[in-house]
């Protein structure tokens, strides 16, 4: 699908939403992800194309993708993208993915998102909004720093209990610290029975959750995964 840039948002330190304008009507299921094409002169080997969840909600007219510029060795898609000028024509590939929030309404859902692993939660949490539809969901979201903190007036107005856990916290900060880990979902979630735990973040950090929670006796089923390649750290 050709869609042109529309405009830019700056959501926290260096992550920032594309809001794009589709040539026609373009489906998605909140949490769903594309792949964005951004042609541009001699790209480094990890491309021209990539893989990114769409950020907006279906209620939404725009689609947008969420990203963050790396403050070493970023890529030259993400520098051609971080200079893209607005009215650019780019290609998006037809959405896919089966990140989504379960059939079920009734499940208590926990969130747990890795710095911009929050990207998919904001698809979700904006499209329950929007629709009006009251989900019991705890969102835990960890960060290195506060201004690396996205889309927390919507987290905060929605989620059941919002948890932001920062590694580097100000002196002001009171809520919870450090990394997060298994243990640490697993201490804030309380008793995990009959939860879905969604995961998304940097591959190496989801994986290794997705592992430990398991040996935890979390169960298969109720473990759902979303892992981006290509960051090494939230
Ligand atoms: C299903 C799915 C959904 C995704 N959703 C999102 C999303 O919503 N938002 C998002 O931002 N990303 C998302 N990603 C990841 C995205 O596709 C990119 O991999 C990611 O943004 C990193 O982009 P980049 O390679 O341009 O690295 P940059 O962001 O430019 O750099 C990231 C860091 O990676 C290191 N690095 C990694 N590979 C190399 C290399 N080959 N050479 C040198 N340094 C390297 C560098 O140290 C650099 O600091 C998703 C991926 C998948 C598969």
């Amino acid at each position: 699908m050709r869609v042109t840039l529309d405009h830019i948002h700056d959501e926290a330190h260096n992550i920032r939403s594309f809001f794009f304008k589709p040539d026609g009507p373009f489906a998605y299921i909140a949490g769903q992800y594309t792949e964005l094409t951004v042609p541009h002169d001699s790209p480094d080997e990890r491309g021209t194309k990539h893989w990114f969840t769409i950020s907006s909600s279906p209620t939404q007219q725009l689609l947008s993708i969420t990203t963050k510029l790396a403050t070493e060795h970023a890529s030259t898609f993400k520098q051609a993208l971080w200079k893209l000028p607005i009215g650019t024509k780019l290609h998006m590939a037809d959405s896919m993915g089966d990140f989504v929030l379960p059939k079920d309404k009734t499940i208590p859902l926990v969130f747990v998102a890795g710095g911009i692993g929050c990207t998919p939660f904001h698809s979700m949490i904006q499209w329950l909004t929007d629709t009006n539809e009251q989900r019991d969901i705890q969102l835990i979201y960890s960060v290195n720093r506060p201004e690396e903190v996205a889309f927390k007036s919507l987290f905060e107005s929605y989620a059941k209990k919002f948890q932001l856990l920062l590694k580097e916290p100000s002196p002001e900060w009171d809520g919870p610290t450090g990394s997060l880990s298994a243990d640490k979902i697993l201490e804030l979630v309380g008793d995990p029975t009959g939860k879905m735990i969604f995961l998304s973040g940097p591959e190496q950090m989801v994986k290794g959750f997705e592992k430990d929670l398991l040996d935890r006796g979390v169960e298969r089923h109720l473990l759902v995964v979303d892992d981006f390649p290509g960051y090494t750290t939230i």
